[in-house]
Order: C-alpha cells, then sequence, then structure tokens
C-alpha cells in the first residue's frame, strides 16, 4: 500500500530451521507500526526493522493492562502462493475487542491490508514444510504516560510475525485436560469475549497448577455457577455425543474463536447435527458414563484442531474414544488444514492471498 512508510532491516537475520522452532520465540525482519493520537486519528503506518520499543515507563498499559490482541497465520501453499486464513474476521474481532476495552476503532479493510504488506515484504520467512506456518500477532497497547485511571488518548497498533513448526510432528496426540473448579477465567459483563490480555494474565495461575499434575490444558466452567463448559486455555471446545455435535453458545463470557466458526460452517456444510447451547459439565460426565462421549476437541489457530483423550473432573476420569483422536475430529483437522495448504477447495473463500 502506498501510504505505508517503508525501512528496509540492513541486518537480515538467517532464517531458522522449521523442523525445530519454538513457538513464538523467533521473529521476522521487520515489524508494522501504526499510531493513534486522539484527535488525530490512527496515523503514520510503517514497516520498520524488527526491534524493541521504547516507552514511557508511566504507559498506561504497564498500569492497567488496555491492551487487545489477534492472532492469524499464512500459509505456503503447494502451488507456492502464499495465503492467509480469514483475515477480515480477525479484524472484525479486533474492533470488538477495542470496544470493549474502550480503545478506538480501527479500519478493517486497513487492517488486512497491513498484515499483507508485512507478510509481503517478509515472504521468505513463509516456511514451506508440511503443517509449517508463519504466526501473524496483531497487538494494541494503550500507550499515554500517565498513572490516571482512563481512557489513553494515545495507542500503538503493532504486528508482528514468527515462523511456526508443524504443532503436530508425530501425529495427532490427544491431550489429558483438567476441568476447572476453583478458579475461573471470565464472567459474563466481563472481558471474556475480547480477546485482552488481562484474561491471560488471571488464567496463568491455574494453567501451572494443571501443568504440575500432568494436565496439557484446563477448562474453564462458567464464573457464576460453576456448572456449564466454557473454553479451554485458547480453544474452544466442541463434544460429540450420541451422533451429535455440542459446543457451548457465545455467552459473553466465551472468545469467539475463527476457528470455531469455521468448524461449524463445515459441520453444516456436511449436514453433522450441531447445536450451540450451554452444556454443563454434569451432562458430559453422564454422556460419558452412558458410552455416549464419542469425541471431544478444541478448536483455534494454533492447533487447529486438538483432541481431548482424557478429562478430569474432580475425582472423575473420563476417557473419550480409547485415547485416540476421532473420526470426526481428524476429519476437520484434515479439510481445514487442506484449505490452507492448497490441496482441498477453498469452497467457502476463506483464504485471502497475499500478492
Ligand atoms: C484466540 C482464542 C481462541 C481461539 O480463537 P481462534 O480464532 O480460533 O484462534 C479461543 N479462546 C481464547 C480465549 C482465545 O484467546
Amino acid at each position: 500500500m502506498s501510504n505505508i512508510r517503508y525501512v528496509q532491516s540492513l541486518s537480515p537475520k538467517q532464517k531458522p530451521d522449521a523442523s525445530n522452532l519454538e513457538f513464538g520465540k523467533t521473529f521476522t525482519d521487520h515489524m508494522f507500526l501504526l499510531d493513534y493520537t486522539e484527535g488525530q486519528g490512527w496515523h503514520d503506518p510503517r514497516i520498520v526493522p524488527y526491534g524493541p520499543l521504547t516507552l514511557d515507563p508511566a504507559a498506561m498499559v504497564f498500569h492497567y493492562g488496555q491492551a487487545v490482541f489477534e492472532g492469524l497465520k499464512a500459509f505456503r501453499t503447494k502451488d507456492d502462493r502464499i495465503v492467509l486464513f480469514r483475515p477480515n474476521k480477525n479484524a472484525e474481532r479486533l474492533n470488538v475487542s477495542n470496544e470493549r476495552l474502550n480503545i478506538p476503532h480501527l479500519d478493517e479493510a486497513a487492517f488486512v491490508e497491513y498484515v499483507k504488506a508485512l507478510v509481503s515484504i517478509d515472504r521468505e520467512w513463509v516456511p514451506s514444510a508440511e503443517g509449517t506456518s508463519l504466526y501473524i500477532r496483531p497487538f494494541i497497547m494503550a500507550i499515554e504516560p500517565c498513572l490516571g485511571v482512563r481512557a489513553s488518548k494515545r495507542y500503538l497498533f503493532a504486528i508482528i510475525m514468527s515462523p511456526v513448526g508443524a504443532y503436530y510432528k508425530e501425529g495427532i496426540h490427544p491431550v489429558k485436560i483438567n476441568v476447572e473448579s476453583q478458579y475461573v477465567r471470565a464472567v459474563r459483563g466481563g472481558t471474556g469475549f475480547a480477546k485482552t490480555a488481562g484474561n491471560y494474565a488471571s488464567s496463568i495461575k491455574a494453567q501451572e497448577e494443571a501443568k504440575e499434575e500432568g494436565f496439557s490444558q484446563v477448562l474453564w466452567l462458567d464464573g457464576k455457577e460453576h456448572t456449564y463448559v466454557e473454553e479451554v486455555g485458547s480453544m474452544n471446545m466442541f463434544f460429540k455425543i450420541g451422533g451429535e455435535v455440542v459446543t457451548p453458545e457465545l455467552n459473553g463470557s466465551i472468545l469467539a474463536g475463527i476457528t470455531r466458526d469455521s468448524v461449524l460452517h463445515l459441520l453444516k456444510t456436511w449436514g453433522v447435527p450441531v447445536t450451540e447451547r450451554k452444556i454443563s459439565i454434569r451432562e458430559i460426565y453422564q454422556a460419558s458414563l452412558d458410552g455416549k462421549l464419542e469425541e471431544a476437541f478444541g478448536t483455534g489457530t494454533a492447533a487447529v484442531i486438538s483432541p481431548v483423550g482424557e478429562l478430569h473432573w474432580q475425582e472423575h476420569t473420563m476417557t473419550i474414544n480409547q485415547g485416540k483422536i476421532g473420526e470426526l475430529a481428524q476429519k476437520i483437522y484434515d479439510t481445514i488444514t487442506g484449505i490452507q495448504n492448497g490441496t482441498v477447495p477453498d469452497t467457502f473463500g476463506w483464504n485471502a492471498v497475499v500478492e
């Protein structure tokens, strides 16, 4: 885009071996920056060498956490095009988060242009090996130096990018998940539906405790009654019970995942019965006792599909599909990853090509 200023990196880094990458530790040569100043709006879009930001220690984000983010990926297709997966949905969701955090609206078409421009410049960083991608992290933070508790008058929008290796290197292994009975992630009226830093800040303790006990993630229940299933870490949840797929309805405390939306689209297209509704952990436990809990899986940009092999709730252990990936989860995984790498026709028009 013509109005994006470009300062080229004079010391391009060596590209890492994509088979051996730790998630989110290696970054590309450039980053995108855009300023917001009250009265002036968003201004000065620029792509500059990747590097540290200089912020005033009084920058409001450090004190009151006014920050939102997004996560999406660029893929190199088998015929060597570079595509983004549904980036317009990230633009939309960023504004949903902005609205809740009282951060100014960002033009959605411009968001997609900025992401494309940065990916295009660092296109050599989009890996090509099976299952690999370039993870893109757009984020906005309040940067006005001020300790008063109010909305900031200045913001910084940034995009950084990180090549990621295959999530499943040795086939898809179902995970063990603990149903969290003490802590809660979000309540209705709070910020659960926004992709904001604070939701994660308050979830880390439960996550670490679960890890110590040998679980890979926690499954959150609703904050009020501790009864209804919400979501897992950074994934939405689906359960297949007696032939029907159920996912918790978007109730204000659940993040509206783009993968979740894609899965709902696919299931409806395939004629698989699917409902979005409240589902209690008791109902899932009962289904498990009755031998009707056929599959459980999480959905999110990082893994696409993460099957759950074991679910622990209080003193109960539910083993799902003998700890193996279910047929439906496998089909969804193959279809979405196939669309992303260009081996399955993109009938929904989900891929956005980076020129
Ligand atoms: C980002 C996120 C998800 C998954 O969203 P996708 O758009 O599918 O990646 C689910 N839950 C939470 C809390 C998240 O932050």
